[in-house]
């Protein structure tokens, strides 16, 4: 009741308007869209088919059989998840969460019900992807620590934000660059400076949204140098 209240004067005071349709956001909680344009966000619900591996979009019908996309064959992470596709509120709310330090809560949600509903149960650590410094300064956060931080507090798994860094500061990736180019542009990016927290840990690396898949990859591979046992990703968004 409250929050209602809270709500109509927030609605009031501060009208804010739908980041992608303008109309107005009528419940704090769905963050910078609307209920109708979070309506057409699809959610990964299990009767679609994705990579088994990299959580890929290959069809909108479930299959019998393990499927691979194979172009994260030689990825090193374990397995990885996503709520769903970047796409209209989800990907309003992923651009909003690299300018804001704030996920609002149905995103939250969303996000703690994809882990929940995953096989990642065993993580014992969760990694938040960093920045590099460069960027950070930049950013004033790391949207990937929000991110991190709503799962640790909700399961309890320890939050882990200093053993992986970035040692290479990459300019930001290009619509126009290809899995190869954001392959190079990411390689030997990241160190793990503390091994002894690493080692014989499986890891839970979260990031905002999984492009190609070269950056957390590039993360699995320095994790797994240093003795990490098994490394899985879980993401808000999965570019298709
Ligand atoms: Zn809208
Ligand atoms: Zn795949």
């Amino acid at each position: 009741m409250l929050s209602k209240i809270y709500d109509s004067l927030l609605t009031l005071a501060y009208p804010q308007a739908c980041q992608i349709c303008q109309n107005s956001v009528e419940n704090s909680s769905d963050g910078v869209a609307c209920r109708a344009c979070w309506e057409k966000t699809r959610i990964f619900s299990g009767q679609e088919t994705l990579c088994h591996k990299c959580g890929a979009f290959l069809q909108g019908k479930p299959s019998d059989f393990k499927t691979f996309c194979h172009r994260c064959d030689e990825h090193f992470y374990d397995l990885a998840s996503a709520v769903g596709v970047y796409e209209h509120a989800r990907s309003a709310s992923v651009l909003h969460l690299k300018r804001e330090p704030f996920a609002a809560k149905h995103l939250r949600k969303l996000f703690v019900s994809r882990l929940e509903n995953s096989t990642f149960q065993d993580a014992t650590k969760i990694v938040p992807v960093p920045l590099s410094k460069k960027r950070l300064l930049e950013r004033g956060f790391n949207q990937a620590i929000v991110l991190a931080k709503i799962l640790s507090a909700q399961t309890g798994t320890t939050l882990d934000e200093q053993s992986l860094t970035r040692i290479i500061h990459t300019p930001m990736h290009r619509a126009a660059m290809d899995g190869k180019a954001r392959e190079t542009s990411v390689k030997d990016a990241f160190e793990v400076k503390r091994p002894k927290f690493i080692e014989d840990e499986t890891i839970l690396l979260i990031d905002d949204v999984f492009t190609s898949g070269a950056t957390v990859s590039s993360c699995a591979k320095a994790l797994k140098e240093k003795g990490a046992s098994k490394v899985y990703i879980l993401t808000l968004a999965r570019a298709l």
